[in-house]
């Protein structure tokens, strides 16, 4: 069973459905195919590309999520790179240290590789003289559907990538 990443008219990731259920939308008329997968789906009267991205032809609205933090969720929203080196990193890292009194929220974390992490250690970025290249907050909507997303399609990348830097809003 393939998957297929679902935008809103927007533009923006709404979430990801079955390439069945998204190939029913396009044959209603409720979407287009942005991409295809390279596969065809067979029916009675047709053959079809199979649609690895669709577009949703009329805007939906959507209820604000809050995305709860964890591990796994600031590492896909963050794309394993290290805040402070730009390197790969894999490590939860509280940027008030918790020691500190850093607290546990959003506000407060980002992803960083193994040797900022140590270095860092009890240090406010202030001591060190370290900048983070982008303002904390908490995930946009538009980040909630795409952390909520299996990230195992490449031709997804092209469309999920401008919202990754909108939700973070990097430097430069
Ligand atoms: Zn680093």
């Amino acid at each position: 069973m393939t998957k297929t990443l679902v935008l809103n008219a927007s533009y923006e990731p709404l979430g990801v459905v079955s390439t069945r259920r998204a190939i029913l939308l396009v044959l209603a008329g409720k979407a287009s195919t942005l991409a295809a997968s390279g596969a065809q789906y067979h029916s009675r009267s047709a053959v079809l590309d199979a649609p690895s991205v669709v577009l949703l032809n009329r805007y939906v609205r959507v209820p604000q999520r809050r995305i709860p933090l964890t591990r796994k969720s600031a590492l896909e929203r963050y794309g394993h790179v290290c805040a402070y080196c730009g390197r790969y990193g894999d490590t939860l890292d509280h940027v008030v240290p918790r020691a500190r009194g850093g607290t546990h929220c959003w506000e407060n974390v980002v992803i960083a590789c193994f040797k900022c992490n140590n270095t860092k250690s009890d240090s406010l970025l202030s001591e060190l003289g370290w900048k983070l290249p982008f303002e904390l907050k908490e995930p946009h909507l538009n980040m909630a559907s795409l952390i909520s997303l299996r990230w195992d399609d490449p031709t997804w990348d092209e469309f999920t990538t401008p919202w990754r830097k909108h939700d973070l809003q990097l430097a430069g």
